[in-house]
């Protein structure tokens, strides 16, 4: 009962063969997840495929990187689509500062403007995150997003920081980094962080967990994360799988 809570199964990546990609998944144990779509092109594909099958969700939001292409029709489609019975939650969104293809400035409205939507909603967020975790957080506690709580996706930040997000009432997800031979952070985020605010996730195609690291990443190596948090945690793989499912579902509200 692994709960993939972030794949982009929407990616071009994925065109050729998302069917046994699938397939492999429910192979594995995977028996939810999440498809995220950030843009123009990708959040019909990310409905369609929800839509395809009972047991792959959406969420849909407006990725950071591309912040300054945003226009106010973008974020009224978004809201609109937020009522599709398979949305769960408003994402990806937050900030990146690895590229520099949209200002800070426009980055950090665009995430504003994002969350306030998911408070309309009521809809919990996904939140991307590069290299900008103080500006993350200083602006999910001005813009009171606890109200609305969520995750924050493929966390690589160190654990005060994890312990602040806690605080203000979201989710940590782990994904292929704390597989890594050459990861801290995320090991000991896995140790620390208790169970209940655990979520699990490949955001594949990319980041595949190790052994499979630099290959394309799919929702099957979800069990790989699962089992090296057990690992960390020193508890069953069972507990992990079991533990995080509910976690993601009692987010999702599915
Ligand atoms: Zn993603």
């Amino acid at each position: 009962m692994l709960f993939d809570t972030h794949v982009h199964l929407n990616a071009d990546q994925f065109m050729e063969d998302r069917d046994e990609v699938i397939q492999r998944a429910l192979d594995e144990g995977v028996t939810e997840m999440v498809v995220v779509g950030f843009d123009r092109k990708t959040i019909p594909i990310a409905i369609e495929i929800a839509e395809q099958y009972d047991f792959i969700y959406a969420a849909i939001g407006w990725h950071p990187v591309d912040a300054i292409d945003m226009q106010d029709e973008d974020l009224q489609w978004i809201e609109e689509l937020s009522a599709h019975e398979k949305v769960v939650a408003i994402g990806e969104m937050g900030l990146d500062y690895h590229w520099d293809k949209s200002p800070k400035d426009v980055q950090k409205d665009v995430f504003r403007q994002q969350i306030a939507l998911a408070k309309r909603v009521n809809m919990p967020i996904i939140i991307h995150n590069r290299e900008a975790t103080a500006d993350i957080v200083e602006i999910l506690k001005e813009e009171q997003a606890g109200e609305t709580g969520g995750i924050m996706h493929c966390y690589n930040d160190d654990v005060s920081y994890a312990k602040e997000c806690l605080d203000l009432g979201f989710h940590i997800s782990l994904g292929g980094p704390v597989t890594f031979k050459n990861a801290t952070d995320p090991k000991i985020v896995a140790q620390e962080v208790p169970l209940e605010k655990l979520l699990i996730e490949t955001d594949c195609p990319f980041l595949a967990p190790h052994p499979n690291r630099g290959k394309r990443n799919e929702p099957a190596y979800v069990k790989l994360v699962a089992e090296k948090i057990a690992e960390l945690k020193e508890i069953s793989v069972d507990e992990v799988a079991k533990e995080t499912n509910k976690n993601a579902k009692n987010l999702f509200r599915i």
